[in-house]
């Protein structure tokens, strides 16, 4: 599977993603149409589908045009039907969504919105999380509770430690200091912030992480209980760095 990171709007990740062998290509949280297009083209790659986490407009704005230009069919989170009118099947926890021979599990993790999803393709060791878990931070909750989304970070950490994650904005210099200001001490942490300072200084992404990255260093996946997460995550929501 060929993953292709394409920069959107000020911070946003779009992933363009496609299976060699059947030749299925999907687009994950297409913020805008236009550099997919060309992106696709520029491969030779067919878009058959997109796959939404959300329904945000800088995860779905791209969907009517990529679906005009290609007939892409749109999987997005049941729960979010009616904001998300481009949507061809709602999907729920647990269904499963092709891409050639490969498989997506759909997990619901509510909070940041109340329909929220993640794709995970266990067999290739990738999860899709569009604004649930970033580097080193998790979403805001703007649909949810404090105890709905450390349940997901709970979740997400008890996938193997190798998984892929794919999250959907370029937020990791800004959640790193934060970090910091919760674990001064963490090592890992520490030795993570250099590495992101120095790729960030030379324009570099640092997605995609991983869960055991994230276990290490990621505070709010961290958190002991849903009382130490809440004050973090409100501690985040007020912090300037
Ligand atoms: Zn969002
Ligand atoms: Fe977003």
């Amino acid at each position: 599977m060929d993953i292709v990171r394409i920069p959107a709007l000020n911070d946003n990740y779009i992933w363009l993603v496609h299976e060699p062998e059947s030749g299925e290509t999907t687009v994950v949280d297409p913020a805008v149409a236009a550099p997919v297009l060309v992106e696709a083209e520029r491969r030779g790659w067919r878009i058959g589908q997109i796959w939404n986490t959300h329904w945000h407009p800088d995860h779905t704005g791209g969907n009517e045009a990529i679906k005009a230009a290609t007939g892409a069919f749109v999987t997005a989170p049941a729960a979010e039907a009616a904001r998300i009118p481009t949507m061809d099947r709602g999907v729920r926890e647990g269904d499963l969504v092709t891409l050639g021979p490969l498989e997506a599990r759909v997990i619901e993790v509510p909070a940041h919105t109340a329909g929220h999803i993640a794709f995970h393709l266990p067999e290739e060791e990738v999860i899709f999380v569009g604004d649930t878990l970033f580097a080193m931070g998790c979403g805001r909750l703007f649909e949810g509770e404090a105890a709905q989304m450390h349940a997901n970070l709970q979740r997400l950490a008890a996938l193997p430690p190798e998984t892929r994650v794919y999250c959907a904005h370029e937020y990791t210099l800004s959640n790193g200091r934060f970090a910091l200001t919760v674990e001064p001490g963490n090592q890992a942490l520490l030795h993570r912030m250099e590495q992101v300072e120095a790729a960030r200084a030379s324009g570099e992404a640092t997605v995609p992480t991983t869960i055991a990255l994230e276990r290490a260093t990621n505070p709010f996946m961290r958190a002991p209980s849903v009382e130490a997460f809440a004050e973090r995550r409100l501690g985040k929501d007020h912090f300037q760095g």
